[in-house]
């Protein structure tokens, strides 16, 4: 159970992952979490720089899919206008929601990798299926009241022996390019 909760890979951000690097691995398609992963908490429009690495992603030949415990509509609706195909009201860790995606974007769990910024979710939620996972440092939106109080208190005890792990002696700042 205890090896669940170590991600395969730590970045500070998503612009920081390296996709070649992923390509080697196999990977042909990433889910993405929503909330403090790809966009702050809350907030309903992507950036430009979110959606020209999105287009990024696609032109390099990787599907793209994204699994999100927000149950609101609006933001599976901006999901949809960015032409992603979404999992909304996901209730991650569970597996369903993963292989649903999966299923959408036409890859292999072998293929997959899970990006997310929570370890109980994201994270414990990929390994279980055996999929490649990478977690990343949440952006500083507005936080869920129960993702505070508990998974972040527990997060906080795992990070230190995550980052090092991945070669950084302490947090790295938030990637906000
Ligand atoms: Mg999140």
């Amino acid at each position: 159970m205890f090896r669940f909760l170590f991600p395969n890979l730590y970045v500070p951000g998503i612009y920081d992952i390296d996709l070649e690097y992923l390509r080697r691995r196999g990977i042909r398609g990433l889910i993405f979490d929503l909330d403090n992963t790809i966009v702050e908490r809350g907030e309903l429009s992507w950036p430009p720089e979110l959606r020209l690495w999105m287009d990024e992603l696609k032109e390099k030949g990787f599907a793209v899919s994204i699994v999100s415990n927000n149950r609101r509509r609006s933001a599976e609706a901006v999901a949809e206008a960015h032409g992603i195909p979404a999992v909304f009201r996901a209730v991650k860790p569970r597996k369903k929601p993963f292989l649903k995606a999966i299923e959408m974007m036409g890859v292999s769990r072998r293929e997959t990798a899970v990006v997310g910024d929570q370890i109980f979710t994201d994270v414990v939620g990929g390994n279980r299926l055996g999929l490649f996972t990478i977690l990343i440092n949440p952006l500083p939106g507005k936080e869920f009241i129960g993702t505070t109080l508990f998974s972040r208190q527990l997060e906080r005890l795992l990070l230190p022996r995550i980052w090092r792990r991945h070669g950084f002696s302490r947090r790295p700042g938030h990637d906000r390019r």
